[in-house]
């Protein structure tokens, strides 16, 4: 054993400071980008916009239109659920009362410098009524903090007030309304409408353009490295010609996009090997990402114990990761910044934590009997951390550094099946439990229609990028 450390600690040349090898490949490879604008042909048809290769669908129905003539909608039925009735029903119960003949409705605007009691004495309410307002609980202790530009709805008969309805924000109103002598108050909540877009992309440089192109959040990138994150090394394993399509949500509210939703369906195609992922929520409520025979995405381990976003970004192409291919070396170097976080690639134990001759501060954890991985040359440890201690996947066990025998700072990982060196990048690994079998059919049948999806929008694409070539 400590031979073979012996043999690990040659000198740690690190081609990607010295060599860019991948740089020089995917220098000048701009003309990557016209096949999105072929791409484009699938939803648009003669814009050869970036953003020309997204579509999007109405939430009820996914439409693409193919090429132009050859329109194919879908019935789409999602976890979760399009809420179009219940946002109608909040209007319904709005318009219906603010449509009844005999309510004057009021409507004040909050003015600088203003109190509700302000308000209520403009509107000659006696200040009886917003004590007993105030005292109703704690939903009215909004009234409180009441902001100028704010708006507030007054129903007031004969001087007394009848009801009141308060924007609390863009979502949730609160309804005030006389019950008696006494107030009672519900809050309305809009829910957010739910649209289902697409999204195609190629990498030409690195994932983060290839996403921003493809017109996605830098989150929503994350996410889909999240669920490839199992099969695919996302520092390492990258190559230019990779692509990937995604079905995913998008919140709206009154036509304005708020925000992304879940990733539903998604492809990476990576060095010509495809995986596909298709997101299924069970019946308790528990949402994961399985395979279209319904593996579940999640292995044991992760491909890249190194945050990868930090050294595959737009920010650094220096800082391009290499795999060490030289006899002997029996681990992966992931050349990355000072202080990039290193992550524990799967659940364990630490079973060393410290200095370790020319792999300098270095940490190995235990996965249960069989694996084992070893972290080398940090700058330093999490601190929270010590020998014995359990950790979780994902967690942040150190930082990349240079200490030991190492010419600049990477991470150099090994993984270990019975105490036998085996390639990271190629190991074949444990699996997380699949789709629970009582679930089985109800899987496939809510996830059909995301595969026809995902097989439409990426043969189209195929044919697509034919034509161009
Ligand atoms: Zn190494």
């Amino acid at each position: 054993m400590q031979r073979d450390f012996k043999s690990l600690l040659d000198n740690t040349a690190y081609p990607a400071l010295k060599r860019p090898r991948r740089r020089a490949r995917w220098a000048g490879l701009a003309a990557g980008l016209t096949l999105f604008a072929a791409a484009g042909l699938l939803f648009t048809d003669t814009d050869a916009d970036a953003d020309a290769n997204r579509g999007t669908a109405d939430s009820a129905l996914l439409e693409n239109n193919l090429s132009g003539d050859a329109r194919i909608t879908l019935p789409l039925t999602l976890p979760g659920g399009i809420t179009h009735e219940a946002i109608e029903a909040t209007f319904a119960a709005e318009s219906a009362a603010s449509t009844e003949p005999e309510i004057d409705w009021q409507v004040e605007t909050v003015r600088s410098g203003d109190s509700l009691a302000r308000i209520f004495s403009r509107l000659r309410i006696s200040p009886q009524q917003l004590d007993r307002l105030m005292r109703t609980g704690k939903d009215t202790a909004i009234l409180k903090r009441i902001m100028p530009g704010q708006t507030l709805k007054f129903d007031v008969q004969d001087g007394e007030l009848q009801q009141l309805v308060v924007e609390i924000d863009r979502l949730n109103t609160l309804h005030i309304q006389r019950e008696g002598e006494d107030f009672g108050t519900r809050t309305a909540t809009r829910e957010l409408e739910t649209r289902i877009t697409n999204a195609s992309g190629k990498i030409s440089s690195s994932l983060f353009l290839a996403g921003m192109d493809a017109g996605l959040s830098d989150n929503l990138v994350m996410e889909l490295a999240g669920i490839f994150g199992w099969d695919v090394d996302f520092a390492l394993d990258i190559r230019e010609g990779d692509h990937f399509t995604l079905l995913y949500e998008e919140k709206y509210l009154d036509g304005e996009k708020l925000r992304d939703g879940d990733i539903l369906a998604a492809e990476f195609s990576n060095r010509g090997k495809t995986y596909r992922a298709l997101r299924y929520t069970d019946a308790s409520g528990r949402s994961d990402y399985y395979t279209p025979d319904g593996k579940s995405m999640r292995k044991a381990f992760i491909r890249t114990p190194v945050d990868f976003a930090r050294i595959s970004s737009r920010f650094g192409k220096r800082y391009h990761p290499t795999l060490k291919k030289r006899k002997n070396h029996h681990g992966v170097d992931y050349a990355a910044p000072r202080g990039t976080p290193i992550k524990a690639a799967g659940d364990g134990k630490i079973v060393h934590l410290g200095r370790k001759g020319g792999y300098g501060k270095t940490i190995i954890i235990q996965h249960g009997g069989k694996y084992s991985t070893l972290y080398a040359h940090m700058s330093n440890y999490n601190r929270k951390l010590r020998r014995g201690a359990r950790v979780k996947q994902g967690q942040t066990i150190g930082y990349v550094g240079s200490t030991g025998r190492s010419t600049g700072p990477h991470l150099h990982y090994e993984f270990r099946v019975n105490g036998v060196h085996r390639n990271p990048l190629t190991v074949k690994l444990p699996t997380a439990a699949p789709i629970q079998a009582k679930y089985r059919a109800d899987f496939l049948a809510k996830t059909r229609v995301l595969v026809s999806q995902l097989d439409m929008l990426t043969s189209t694409t195929v044919a697509a990028n034919e034509h161009v070539e």
